[in-house]
């Protein structure tokens, strides 16, 4: 029986991953829950699940929940807030498997202290392996951690790697659906709105990731994320658009093969593997993930325009640069997002904010986590400031 700490359960991976442990009750037992403020589905939870502990964002929010429960005359779970109790979340003694899947910096410690910890954790947020990876890393080769990529791409790249060693692969490739606006002329893409950003065509998924896709800075986060995972420099770590979303990745070896994974677009399946792994599971009957081959009429695969899609360009940057430079992408794309989102900034806002981000960047690679997250916030004040004159129309 894996014992489960789901870090961020509140959200599109959290959801996934409780659909999984519906279906498999007899492997997977739910301990604890992490969140952030959406405070009736944490509820909805801890009646269905009867989390040991489940943590909030806020003290606020979790004496309303407490009181909720109380109400409901359930005294037995523990409420917790704030990054200490997302941490207490994650490295409870009980707790072997934790799937990391806060969204942003904000679920960093949480998955470093449970990787110090020794849990195997099944990683969704790839922003801290951008900010933080090389002591992740570092971390979990330390504490002889097992990191099993969730992210689809990676989930792709971790299932063909176990058909050679890793001297004998050449590069990888990783594939992107090029969003909604893949066929978007370039004069239009300032005029993009949030509510078209927000429309993703083959994944369904939470608001930052979704428009990190139409920018294709999601793209940029898992070329960062898939140097770290598999230890290979950014010329070895490839992006083509693959319309379809039907390969979620492949991994090219020296001697001319390229494996490629093939399955349904539904986030169960890499969560399936992840906390599975190295079994497989069977899932028919128990969750439908079979993909029907016969349908397929066709694959794309071309080039993706970095003219069209600064960000993806930036990332390569970033990730060539090192030092702060992942830390600042990470941060800056946050804000600009937020930003994009609450309708301060045009699309095109965000890489030019980036970029501008990335210029004022400089450092050594931090040393800690807690160097980590001071250069993460001197990045966001950053980005603040350049988006400040946009606003007020001063500047553009
Ligand atoms: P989401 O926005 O749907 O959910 C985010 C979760 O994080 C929610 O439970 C939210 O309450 C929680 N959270 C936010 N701030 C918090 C805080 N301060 N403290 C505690 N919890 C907090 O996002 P998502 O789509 O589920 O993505 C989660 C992570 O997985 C992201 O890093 C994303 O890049 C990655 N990912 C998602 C998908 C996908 O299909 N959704 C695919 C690959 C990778
Ligand atoms: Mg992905």
């Amino acid at each position: 029986m894996k014992k489960l700490a789901i870090l961020g359960s509140t959200g599109s991976i959290g959801h996934s991953t409780l659909s999984i442990c519906e279906s498999f009750p007899d492997r997977y037992q739910v301990i604890s829950l992490a969140a952030g403020s959406n405070i009736d589905v944490a509820y909805a939870q801890c009646l269905r699940w009867r989390p040991k502990v489940i943590s909030l964002a806020t003290e606020q929010l979790a004496a309303t929940l407490k009181t909720r429960l109380k109400a409901a005359d359930i005294s037995n779970i523990e409420v917790l807030h704030g990054t200490a109790g997302s941490i207490h979340v994650a490295t409870l003694p009980e707790v072997n498997f934790v799937v990391s899947a806060i969204v942003g910096v904000a679920g960093l410690e949480a998955t470093y202290a449970a990787v110090c910890a020794g849990k195997t954790i099944g990683l969704a947020n790839k922003e801290c392996l951008v900010a933080a990876g090389e002591l992740i890393i570092a971390a979990a080769k330390k504490h002889n951690v097992a990191l099993l990529p969730i992210d689809s791409e990676h989930n792709a790249v971790h299932q063909c790697m176990r058909g050679g060693t890793p001297q004998e692969v050449k590069q990888i490739w990783l594939t992107a659906s090029g969003g909604p606006f893949r066929n978007t002329p370039l004069p239009d893409f300032d005029h993009i709105t949030p509510q078209q950003a927000l429309k993703h065509p083959t994944w369904v998924m939470g608001q930052r990731i979704t428009i990190d896709s139409a920018t294709m800075m999601n793209k940029g986060f898992e070329v960062i994320e898939a140097c770290r995972l598999f230890n290979l420099p950014p010329k070895q770590v490839r992006v083509t658009i693959h319309p379809q979303s039907t390969v979620h990745s492949l991994v090219e070896f020296v001697d001319g093969s390229i494996l490629a994974q093939i399955s349904v677009t539904d986030m169960r399946l890499p969560i399936l593997y992840a906390l599975a792994y190295p079994e497989r599971v069977p899932s028919e009957g128990k969750v439908d993930l079979t993909f029907d081959l016969t349908t397929l009429s066709q694959l794309d695969f071309s080039v993706p325009d970095l003219t069209r899609f600064p960000c993806l360009r930036l990332a390569f940057e970033a990730a060539e640069n090192g030092g702060r430079s992942c830390i600042a992408l990470n941060a800056a794309d946050e804000i600009a997002v937020a930003a994009f989102l609450e309708g301060r900034i045009p699309f095109m806002g965000i890489p030019r904010t980036i970029e501008t981000v990335l210029q004022l960047t400089a450092g050594q690679p931090p040393a800690s986590i807690s160097e980590v997250l001071d250069a993460d916030l001197a990045a966001r004040q950053q980005a603040r400031e350049v988006i400040a004159p946009q606003f007020t129309g001063v500047g553009r």
